[in-house]
């Protein structure tokens, strides 16, 4: 039993250290790197650590517009912006943007907060784009 619990404990470490070393990593990306340090850990336990991290308040959880569920570790106020070439997610820490999205007025209502989700191009594509 004791050894179960430390092998839990081992394994919900090192997914938590794969999910900061990958960039908003889905959970499938998560367990197929988890996989090479414990070959027999499943794809359900992996799914299941994620969520608990994120239910606790330890992670983000991100769900983005025709895409798998992503993870992010930072829980500083940032926003993320999906690259409409290669699909990586970038982080968008903007004084201006948060600017606009906190503290407007829409009609008798007070934005204290929002979800957004940038589209756009990153360096690596768009150099891409314009060498083609
Ligand atoms: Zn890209
Ligand atoms: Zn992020």
């Amino acid at each position: 039993m004791q050894r179960g619990t430390e092998r839990q404990t081992k394994q919900k470490q090192a997914i938590y250290e794969v999910l900061c070393s990958l960039d908003h990593p889905s959970a499938t990306e998560v367990y197929e790197r988890i996989r090479t340090q414990f070959p027999t850990i499943s794809r359900g336990t992996v799914f299941r650590v994620l969520g608990g991290f994120a239910e606790s308040g330890k992670i983000r959880k991100l769900q983005l517009a025709d895409t798998d569920d992503r993870y992010d570790p930072t829980l500083a106020s940032h926003y993320h912006a999906r690259c409409r070439g290669c699909g990586r997610v970038i982080d968008v820490v903007s004084p201006q943007a948060e600017a606009v999205l906190r503290g407007v007025r829409v009609g008798g209502f007070t934005v204290d907060g929002a979800e957004v989700e940038f589209f756009g191009l990153c360096d690596d594509c768009k150099k891409t784009q314009e060498e083609a």
